[in-house]
C-alpha cells in the first residue's frame, strides 16, 4: 500500500488503533519492536522515535547508541486480534534504523537489503522478485503451555483431514494472512507428520523479507491460539524431513521478466544463467547466511529431500537449484538450501549480490544435472564438478570469512559481527555432551 501520512492518521482513527508497534530485525532474524501509545503517531511519523540500539545484537555502537527508527508506511498493518479492554488494536510499522547523523544505520539488516536493491537497480534490473515456501511444524504443548517435539498429527504430503488435525489450524492462519493484506496462493500439509507449507504471492525482496518475517510471527502466534507451538527450526525431529524455505526468484527489468528468452532449448535468458552461475559459485560461502544455525546443518544431509551438493537442474527434484517449469513472466530459479532460521533480508541480499557477481563476469552454470546425485559415487561427482555444501556451522563460517563479493553485499562491520557471533554459537555447542554420545559410548567404554 502507498499509504500517506495522513492515510495512517485516518486508519488509527477508523479503525480504533491503540497502540503502534514499530518493528525492526536484528543480525540473527529476529524481529525486535517497540510499542508507543497512539498519542506518540506524530513523534512516529516525523521520524523521531528515538530507541537506545546498543543493546540490540548486532549494533554495537556504545559510543553512540541513539538511534532513530523511521517508520516505511506502506508496511503499516493491523493485527486482526482485539488487545484490550475497549477493544482497542495494535497496528504494526516496520521501520529502518538511522543513526543519530540521520543516516542509515548499516547494521540493519533491512538497510543492507535495501543497498544491494540499489546495485541491481544500478545494473538495470528494477526488480528482484522473491516467492518464498517456508515450512513448519505444529507441535503440542505439555501440562504448563511449555513446547514439545511430540508431533500433533500423522498425516503427510497433501494429506486431508482427519489424518491432518493441522487443517484447521492452517486455515486460520491463511485467514489472518489474508485479513493482513498478503495473496496466500496455497496452503498444504507437507511430508513430514505434523510439518505444513503455506506459500504466499512472490513480492520484490524488500516486501518478500518483510513478509516472511510478518508470516512467522503470525503463524506462531495463530498456533499458540489453538494450543499448539509452531516452529520454523529446521530440524526439530531427526529422521524425518526438515523445515525448508525453498526461494524461488526472478530478475525484471522493465516489468518483463529477465530471466526468460523463448530461443533457447530451456527458454532461459543469458541473464538467467549468469545469475545461476554466480549463485553456485558463492553457495558454500553463503551458507553460513542462508542456513545459519547450528541445526540448519542436521537438515542438509542424504534422503529428506534437502540439498547436500551445490547442483542444478531443469527437472530433477534433488539439487541445491532447480528450474520450475513456468515460463514467460513466472520464469524463475528455485534455490532450495534456504532455511526459515535465515534473517530474510541478509539472505537475500546474499544470493542477489552472488547472482550479480555472476552477471557481471558473465559466468556459466557447470552443466545441469538430470541425474539422481544421491546415486553418484565421490568420484563422479567431482568428474562433473558437483562440489558439496558446508557439513556444519563451522565450515560455512570459514568459507564465508574468504568470500569477498558476500561480505561486501553485506557490509565488512555486520559480516564481521556476524562471523563472530556464529563461531561463538558453534564453539558453544561444541562444549555441550549430547544425548547421541551418551547413547553410543556411555555402555561402550
Ligand atoms: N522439507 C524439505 C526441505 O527440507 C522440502 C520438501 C519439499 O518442499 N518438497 O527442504
Ligand atoms: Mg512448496
Ligand atoms: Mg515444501
Ligand atoms: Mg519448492
Amino acid at each position: 500500500h502507498d499509504y500517506t501520512k495522513d492515510d495512517i492518521r485516518n486508519l488509527v482513527k477508523s479503525e480504533n488503533v491503540e497502540f503502534l508497534r514499530l518493528t525492526f530485525t536484528d543480525m540473527y532474524g529476529i524481529i525486535k519492536n517497540v510499542e508507543v501509545p497512539a498519542s506518540q503517531l506524530e513523534k512516529v511519523l516525523a521520524n523521531n522515535m528515538m530507541f537506545d540500539g546498543s543493546s540490540i545484537d548486532g549494533f554495537v555502537r556504545i559510543e553512540e547508541s541513539d538511534m532513530y527508527l523511521y517508520p516505511d508506511l506502506s508496511t503499516f498493518m493491523i493485527f486482526p486480534w482485539a488487545t484490550d479492554s475497549h477493544g482497542g488494536k495494535v497496528a504494526r510499522i516496520i521501520a529502518s534504523v538511522y543513526t543519530a547523523a540521520r543516516e542509515p544505520f548499516m547494521g540493519d539488516p533491512r538497510n543492507v537489503l535495501k543497498e544491494n536493491l540499489a546495485n541491481a537497480k544500478a545494473a538495470g534490473f528494477d526488480a528482484f522478485n522473491i516467492g518464498p515456501e517456508p515450512e513448519f511444524f505444529l507441535f503440542k504443548l505439555d501440562e504448563l503451555g511449555k513446547p514439545t517435539t511430540k508431533l500433533n498429527d500423522s498425516g503427510s504430503y497433501f494429506d486431508l483431514a482427519p489424518l491432518d488435525m493441522g487443517e484447521n489450524v492452517r486455515r486460520e492462519i491463511v485467514l489472518t494472512l489474508e485479513e493482513m493484506g498478503f495473496e496466500v496462493e496455497a496452503a498444504h500439509h507437507e511430508v513430514a507428520p505434523g510439518q505444513h507449507e503455506v506459500d504466499f504471492k512472490y513480492a520484490n525482496a524488500l516486501e518478500a523479507a518483510d513478509n516472511i518475517q510478518t508470516f512467522k510471527l503470525i503463524v506462531k502466534t495463530i498456533a499458540r491460539k489453538n494450543g499448539l507451538y509452531a516452529t520454523f527450526m529446521p530440524k526439530p525431529v531427526s529422521g524425518i524431513n526438515g523445515n525448508g524455505m525453498h526461494v524461488n526468484m526472478s530478475l525484471f527489468a522493465e516489468g518483463t521478466n529477465a530471466f526468460f528468452d523463448e530461443n533457447d532449448e530451456m527458454q532461459l535468458s543469458t541473464t538467467a544463467y549468469n545469475f545461476l552461475g554466480g549463485i553456485l559459485k558463492h553457495a558454500q560461502n553463503f551458507t553460513a547466511i542462508t542456513n545459519p544455525t547450528v541445526n540448519s546443518y542436521k537438515r542438509l544431509v542424504p534422503g529428506f529431500e534437502a540439498p547436500v551438493y551445490v547442483a542444478w537442474s531443469g527437472s530433477n527434484r534433488s539439487p541445491m537449484v532447480r528450474v520450475p517449469a513456468s515460463r514467460g513472466q513466472s520464469t524463475r530459479l528455485e534455490l532450495r538450501s534456504v532455511d526459515p532460521t535465515a534473517n530474510p533480508y541478509l539472505a537475500l541480499a546474499a544470493i542477489l549480490a552472488s547472482g550479480l557477481d555472476g552477471i557481471k563476469d558473465s559466468l556459466e552454470p557447470n552443466e545441469s544435472v538430470d541425474r539422481n546425485i544421491y546415486l553418484m559415487d565421490e568420484s563422479e561427482r567431482i568428474k562433473a564438478g558437483i562440489k558439496d555444501l558446508p557439513d556444519t556451522l563451522l565450515a560455512a563460517v570459514r568459507d564465508l570469512e574468504g568470500d569477498e563479493i558476500v561480505r561486501d553485499a553485506l557490509g565488512y562491520n555486520l559480516s564481521q559481527q556476524f562471523i563472530d557471533a556464529k563461531l561463538l554459537e558453534y564453539r558453544q555447542y561444541r562444549q555441550e555432551v549430547s544425548a547421541w554420545e551418551l547413547d553410543s559410548y556411555l555402555d561402550l567404554y
